[in-house]
């Protein structure tokens, strides 16, 4: 059991460890074994890359399942979010805030927009949960999130067929935490974690 989890989590960390040089970025090595979490951890950082996008990360089995939303997430139940998946990150890096070398992969400001443990939501027809990764493999999770700026319940869809095969949709579902008035991408621009903006946190180092 415990070295299954070593070697899932060797191999789910491969693609993330290849992109980066950790000699010239601050970001975290990450590496270390680490068991499934009964309170698991939820990020969404605001990277200021190539084009600027909302990395959505849910600690899943012991590592962070990651997506890039280019538009952020919505507390609005009638939007779809684009959500591309990217390669798992360490643990580690729900804490990551800086500057990530511009020649380096994902060169560019980053800061911790939100942050919070979530509960998994997700039954099958028979009203039984289903574990985080069964949901992940499914390509349907349901998620509440406790964060500073999101909340509520939200939904994260694989499309199955058609030009968006293989990206994800997340969908904030409708409950008392859905309002579509709210904006917080626009009008919530300031990290969870230090209270700078973008551009403090690329004019200061860390
Ligand atoms: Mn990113």
């Amino acid at each position: 059991m415990y070295l299954d989890a070593y070697f899932i989590n060797a191999f789910a960390m491969k693609a993330y460890t290849e992109k980066r040089d950790f000699t010239k970025t601050p970001e975290p090595k990450g590496g270390k074994k680490k068991r499934t979490s009964k309170n698991p951890v939820f990020v969404i950082q605001k990277h200021a890359a190539t084009n600027l996008h909302y990395d959505f990360r849910l600690e899943i089995d012991g590592t962070l399942k990651s997506w890039a939303v280019p538009k952020g997430p919505s507390t609005n139940p009638s939007d779809k979010r684009m959500a591309i998946p990217t390669e798992d990150h360490p643990l580690e890096y729900a804490n990551f805030e800086g500057n990530i070398p511009e020649d380096q992969y994902g060169g560019g400001t980053v800061m911790i927009w939100d942050r919070g443990k979530f509960k998994n939501l997700k039954k099958n027809d028979a009203g039984e949960r289903i574990s985080l990764k069964e949901s992940y493999d499914l390509g349907t999770i349901e998620v509440w999130l406790n964060g500073e700026k999101i909340k509520g319940g939200y939904a994260l869809i694989k499309m199955k067929s058609g030009k968006m095969k293989g990206n994800w949709l997340l969908i904030k579902m409708d409950d008392s935490e859905a309002d579509a008035r709210r904006n917080p991408t626009n009008t919530q621009n300031k990290s969870v974690v230090s209270g700078r903006t973008m551009k403090e946190i690329s004019t200061e180092s860390k």
